[in-house]
């Protein structure tokens, strides 16, 4: 039996299994997918600018450099390790994946957004088209071409910073006339060749096999007209996919794990941290997930180790 079982292999997952070996508590990081969480698999190119000790590090790289110490200091990582089910019992808890069954005295939980989806706009040309995107895993497809982003929070800006110095040209196209995005990302928008269309949305996207251009309409007055466009990259948000979270009893406020500042659940023994759970205050960035999983990790020391601790 394990001591702790975590769930998620993000920068939470990854920062509970480093803090979990300081305290020399057995564990072991199931990951449904790829290590690094959104950073790899959302977001890959882009920099990152906040996260101590880097003023500029791609986030691929941050991710790595995280899983290499969660491995140096002997985590036990396994990949491809979807969490199912989780029984809670008095005495312990069983994470299930479609590999194996695990028991731990206590769990992690550390999913972020669970296995999500990006939000569609549901215009005509969106599904069938080559040449749509909903994130930059690769920064190819869109070398040299005319590209439209679409959004106008920190996720469409950063998306647009990250193409825009491959793209033949970068269009930003947002239906407000702001952006609801830091102004340090706002800034290096302003200052990057993204052109910037303001009060615009996106209608249609044109074209035979693969996109050929987009129809835009101007919100304040009206006026549409059909651009020549190789590429869109759609940034409106995601739909998190909590199903199992709220099959096994976790309280949930809208999407997200309710949680106390000791980042306990509702569930004995069941921890969480990360863009999983909310909370008064609660922000979504890589060092709140990071300082949360060492409350996770310290809350499910005591735990088990109680009743020293009680
Ligand atoms: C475009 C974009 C740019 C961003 N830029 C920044 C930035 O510059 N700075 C910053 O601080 N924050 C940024 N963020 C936010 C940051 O990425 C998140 O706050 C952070 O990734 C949260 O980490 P996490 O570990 O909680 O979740 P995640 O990173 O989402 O990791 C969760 C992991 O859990 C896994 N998982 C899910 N369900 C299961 C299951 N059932 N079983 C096993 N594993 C499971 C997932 O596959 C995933 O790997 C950005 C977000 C986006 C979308």
């Amino acid at each position: 039996m394990y001591d702790v079982v975590i769930v998620g292999a993000g920068p939470a997952g990854l920062t509970a299994g480093i803090y979990a070996q300081t305290k020399r508590l057995s564990s072991v990081i199931l990951e449904a997918k790829e290590i690094g969480g959104q950073l790899t698999c959302l977001y890959p190119h882009k920099s990152i600018h906040d996260f101590p000790s880097y003023t500029d590090i791609v986030a691929h790289e941050l991710a790595g450099k995280m899983a290499a110490q969660a491995r140096e200091m002997g985590c036990e990582i396994r990949e491809g390790e979807e969490v199912i089910d989780l029984d809670v019992e008095e005495e312990k808890i069983t994470p299930k994946t479609p590999k194996g069954t695990y028991e731990a005295k206590a769990v992690i939980l550390a999913l972020g957004m669970g296995l999500f989806e990006p939000r569609k706009l549901g215009i005509p040309g969106e599904e069938g088209l080559e040449g749509v995107y909903y994130n930059c895993l690769d920064t190819k497809p869109f070398e040299g071409k005319r590209v439209l982003c679409v959004g106008g929070g920190d996720s469409a800006l950063e998306m647009a910073l990250t193409i825009c110095g491959c793209a033949g040209k970068s269009t930003l196209i947002h239906r407000k006339d702001y952006f609801r995005a830091d102004e340090m990302t706002v800034e290096r928008v302003e200052k990057s060749p993204i052109q910037v269309v303001f009060r615009t949305e996106l209608k249609e996207i044109m074209g035979k096999e693969r996109v050929e251009a987009v129809r835009l309409i101007n919100n304040e007055t009206g006026e549409e007209r059909v651009v020549p466009i190789d590429a869109v990259l759609i940034s409106i948000g995601f739909i998190p996919n909590l199903e199992s979270v709220e099959r096994w009893g976790l309280e949930l406020k809208g999407k997200a794990v309710v949680v106390n500042p000791e980042m306990r659940t509702n569930l004995r023994g069941v921890f969480a941290c990360g863009d999983l759970v909310t909370y008064e205050g609660k922000t979504k960035r890589i060092t709140t997930a990071c300082g949360e999983a060492s409350t996770a990790v310290n809350s499910a020391y005591k735990y088990i180790r109680k009743p020293y601790w009680a």
